[in-house]
């Protein structure tokens, strides 16, 4: 009798050691461990619950008058909310609750499943405390049985849709914080035995590509412009074309005119979260209704050129053109922008960097020297990061877990910058 009642509590156990183990493997130290530990725990009932089935079993071993299982099996493609959180429609999420009841009929109390965010902070108030670290909303619940109601021995099935918001933010594992899905089934036999199952939901956003946008930065006192061609949308895991070009860059009245140096783009991902502190130790941050901001920017890409552009001094103000390519690489652990609702933003920026250097260069002669003064233009463009449209996103959902600290390294991808002129430039910074 043991071995049968054991091989029907496995599925349910399945699922916690899952839980339990990817939070750990994705933060980065020993002391992040017991805190995402805690952090399950925190889902609502999930206390209560484990432990109840812990005893009960324990105590049922002996008795074993009923036990049974549930298992979620969803039907619905993979969660994709496409568009801004503003104009997202939203994505259906529609499946199976499956109970399995034996060896006999068992009379069950309740059984509902919820689906709920837990919103995790990496930076808690309370380092420990789970209400410190977790915050878990439940979004939507479904009561299958209410009250004292038979279920005969066999499998039963309760379908379930949902329609998850558009405007929710997606599943996101960011250096500060993290939001997730689950579903969490949960029934409650009259005799006091829990079966529970929880399911992760990855909920994925992606906005379809618009038209590219121009956009003008001026770099007073100088006259100094530049005019930035860039894609509405970038994607993690692929480069885009990024077109610049300078104007302004003769002086006539001076005889003088900016020669660009060096060219440098990176892409911060730029994390905020918000610390709310659980009832207990709301005192420790001044009372309840306040948190503690927390910034952080990690450069996912970066690339330096020191050549590759075309420059025309001929012209009335005289110009510089550039075109490259910039990008996320694929191994760069990123998330998708993600907006404040939740106390957690990410967002991501484009960030140029120019070195021009002044030369003086008189009407008619061939010789040009540099008058010693030089300028950092430094540009900042915000950019909407999101995970590649379509079948890019369900192909996402088999990559191995990420680790959260990747070394900043360069892309490899984008040597072929041309260096064979240079030298002289090189030098002369
Ligand atoms: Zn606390």
């Amino acid at each position: 009798m043991p071995s049968l009642i054991r091989s029907f509590q496995v599925p349910h156990y399945l699922p916690h050691s899952h839980h339990h183990s990817g939070p750990g493997t994705i933060v980065d130290l020993d002391s992040h461990k017991p805190r995402s530990h805690a952090n399950r725990d925190s889902g609502n009932f999930s206390i209560r619950s484990y432990k109840s089935t812990k005893s009960s079993r324990s105590s049922q071993e002996s008795l074993s008058p009923v036990t049974g299982s549930l298992s979620i099996q969803i039907e619905s493609p993979p969660i994709v909310c496409y568009g801004t959180p503003a104009e997202s429609s939203g994505a259906l999420l529609s499946g199976m609750l499956w109970l399995s009841v034996a060896p006999w009929e068992v009379e069950f109390e309740s059984l509902e499943m919820i689906f709920q965010s837990i919103v995790v902070t990496k930076k808690p108030v309370v380092i420990g405390c789970p209400d410190c670290t977790a915050r878990t909303t439940d979004l939507n619940t479904w009561d299958f049985i209410t009250g004292a109601h038979p279920v005969s021995h066999g499998l039963h099935s309760y379908p379930f849709s949902y329609l998850v918001p558009g405007n929710l933010p997606a599943t996101t594992e960011s250096q500060l914080g993290t939001i997730k899905y689950q579903l969490v089934a949960r029934g409650v036999t009259v005799y006091g035995e829990t079966l529970n199952f929880t399911q992760e939901i990855k909920v994925s956003r992606s906005i379809l590509e618009g038209h590219d946008r121009n956009s003008l930065r001026i770099f007073p006192p100088t006259n100094l412009s530049a005019t930035l061609t860039l894609p509405s949308v970038i994607h993690r895991g692929g480069n885009f074309p990024v077109e610049m070009r300078l104007d302004g860059v003769v002086t006539a009245a001076n005889q003088t005119r900016w020669k660009l140096r060096k060219t440098t783009w990176r892409i911060e991902e730029r994390s905020k979260i918000i610390s709310s502190a659980c009832k207990a130790h709301a005192h420790k941050i001044g009372g309840e209704g306040k948190g503690v901001k927390y910034e952080d920017i990690k450069v996912l890409s970066t690339e330096e050129y020191k050549s590759g552009w075309k420059s025309d001094f001929d012209s009335a103000d005289g110009k510089v053109e550039f075109a490259f390519t910039a990008g996320i690489p694929a191994y760069a652990t990123s998330t998708d922008d993600v907006d404040n609702t939740t106390g957690l933003t990410v967002t991501h920026s484009l960030v140029l960097e120019l070195i021009v250097a002044e030369e003086y260069c008189p009407k008619g002669s061939k010789i040009v020297t540099p008058t010693g003064s030089a300028r950092v233009l430094r540009m900042q463009f915000a950019m909407n990061t999101t995970a590649r449209a379509g079948m890019g996103i369900s192909w996402e959902d088999e990559c191995p877990p990420l680790y959260d600290d990747v070394p900043s390294s360069p892309p490899t991808y984008q040597t072929l910058v041309c260096e064979s002129h240079s030298v002289e430039d090189l030098s002369s910074i």
